[in-house]
């Protein structure tokens, strides 16, 4: 495909490639895209010293000198819309039409944190006379950063924004499978004139990265968006050297539909919200509790809607869902059905890969889902929704807090009593009632429990990029 970015690492400035490569495929074709180059201990050794110096640079720079870069960066994204979201629908399967709007998205998380970058406002603390007591902030330090493949630019955007607006500097590993949304983010960057060193992309193995970056002493922050797993080793390497983490991990988000409720809405919205990309989203409504007044309706909805949603390639028009992104996806998918499925789930559709080219898993429906099933502990991180009854509204937040996770979780009803009950009962970071929308530039996104900490977005965006210093002047 012509608009796929030539595949590189970019340390200190300049573009490298490295002996060793592996390929970037398509998932809904399984073609090559591009050979990826893979960082060695020598360019991870560039990329530190190099941080390091794009650090001492962007510290002193102005704050309004910082967001005019950032924002023209955004600009030129914006500019390169069609470009950008044609790789993204290539190495990720996403529909064009989403990757479109990832893109703004992307951008959007850009304008936010620039504008941020303008109101990093200290305090000032009353004190006795002739002593006076501030907080100053100062950026952290280099950021290690770690960012998936699920959204393959907004993802590195929401990391590379903080980090920038902030003035710290960053050596982010983007994934591996989806390399080219991050590099078409280091290109605007590197057009908008940021000083060198200050943004570093690297691509490898991604343990070999995490065991050299994260325990050296320069490194002052470990951000990850990834799974709890993953979060647990990098949060137990951070320990080592002291070092703060930022953790966006997994969710498994509940979704509790009440009796009052329009039925055919929340059902309508609820199967094409848990396709979005195809389920492969950390906030994707995935566990449904619906009272049982209601349910059979709202389950021949919700399923007659997901059965009918349009698989393809995201390239071509009218595709509501594409692959999944790589070929882990699917046996994981196929074993949580199987599982359901041998301990009495009714599979009302879908639950197997469709075709034999490309990572294709059907939109599928799990119904009355024991709880002994693995699907109501594993996050799926696929197009799996499980749709199952409950008594009332005390048995549905027990359900919904029955998991590890805390990322998301939704409601459907119009009852100021059960919204009180839910906002404090709901053991989530994020909670919506009826809209299953979850994250904004400006809202505070990151979990509870296993699912995390730190928020990334809102005012609280920066904070973790940021270290607070008391000053104290006494002129006695
Ligand atoms: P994974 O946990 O192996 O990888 C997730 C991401 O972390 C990848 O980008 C990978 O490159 C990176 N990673 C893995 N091991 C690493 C290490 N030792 N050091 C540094 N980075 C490392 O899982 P996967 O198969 O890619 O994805 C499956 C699971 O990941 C899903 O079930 C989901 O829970 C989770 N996930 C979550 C998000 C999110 O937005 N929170 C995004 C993608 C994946």
């Amino acid at each position: 495909m012509s608009t796929y970015p030539e595949l590189k690492l970019f340390i200190g400035g300049e573009w490298r490639k490295t002996p060793e490569d592996l390929p970037v495929l398509n998932p809904a074709t399984e073609e090559e895209l591009g050979r990826l180059p893979h960082a060695r201990v020598s360019d991870l050794e560039d990329a530190l010293g190099a941080a390091q110096d794009g650090f001492e640079i962007w510290r002193k720079t102005p704050p309004r000198t910082r967001s005019d870069i950032i924002l023209k960066a955004a600009a030129i994204m914006r500019a390169r819309q069609e470009e950008i979201a044609q790789s993204i629908t290539a190495e990720h399967g996403k529909p064009l039409k989403q990757a479109r709007l990832e893109v703004i998205r992307g951008a959007e998380f850009f304008e936010w944190d620039a504008a941020e970058a303008m109101r990093v406002y200290g305090r000032v603390i009353p004190s006795a006379p002739g002593t006076k007591i501030a907080v100053h902030h100062h950026p952290i330090g280099v950021v290690a950063a770690f960012s998936p493949w699920n959204f393959p630019m907004s993802q590195p955007a929401r990391k590379i924004a903080g980090a920038l607006a902030s003035g710290c500097a960053i050596i982010l590993k983007a994934a591996e499978e989806t390399p080219a949304g991050a590099i078409h983010i280091v290109r605007a960057f590197e057009e908008a004139g940021l000083p060198k060193g200050v943004l570093n992309l690297v691509f490898g193995t991604p343990s070999e990265i995490s065991e050299y970056l994260i325990p050296q002493p320069s490194v002052r922050l470990v951000a990850l968006t990834g799974s709890t797993i993953v979060g647990r080793q990098l949060t137990a390497l951070a320990a080592q050297s002291d070092t703060p983490v930022l953790m966006e991990l997994g969710g498994h988000a509940p979704v509790i539909v009440c009796e009052d409720t329009d039925v055919k809405r929340a059902a309508l919205s609820g199967a094409v919200r848990k396709m979005r990309n195809a389920g492969q989203v950390c906030t994707s409504p995935t566990r449904f509790f619906v009272h049982e007044s209601i349910y059979d309706s709202f389950a021949d909805t919700f399923t007659e809607r997901a059965a009918a949603t349009v698989v393809g390639n995201g390239i071509d028009d009218g595709v509501e869902m594409g692959p999944t992104a790589n070929d882990r996806r699917v046996p994981v998918l196929t074993d949580l059905v199987e599982d359901a499925v041998a301990k009495g789930a009714e599979l009302r559709t879908g639950g197997a890969r469709r075709g034999n080219k490309g990572y294709f898993f059907e939109p599928t429906v799990l119904a009355n889902v024991p709880d002994t099933a693995q699907i109501m502990q594993t996050e799926p991180f696929g197009p799996i929704a499980v749709l199952n009854p409950v008594r009332d509204l005390d048995e549905a937040i027990a359900k919904a807090n029955s998991v590890p996770y805390g990322l998301a979780g939704y409601a459907f009803t119009n009852r100021a009593d059960y919204i009180d009950r839910m906002i404090d009962g709901v053991e989530v970071g994020n909670f919506s009632i009826n809209t299953l929308e979850a994250s904004l530039p400006e809202t505070p996104f990151g979990g509870v429990k296993s699912s995390g900490y730190g928020r990334e977005g809102g005012t609280e965006g920066l904070e973790s990029y940021l270290t607070k210093r008391n000053v104290w002047y006494s002129s006695e």
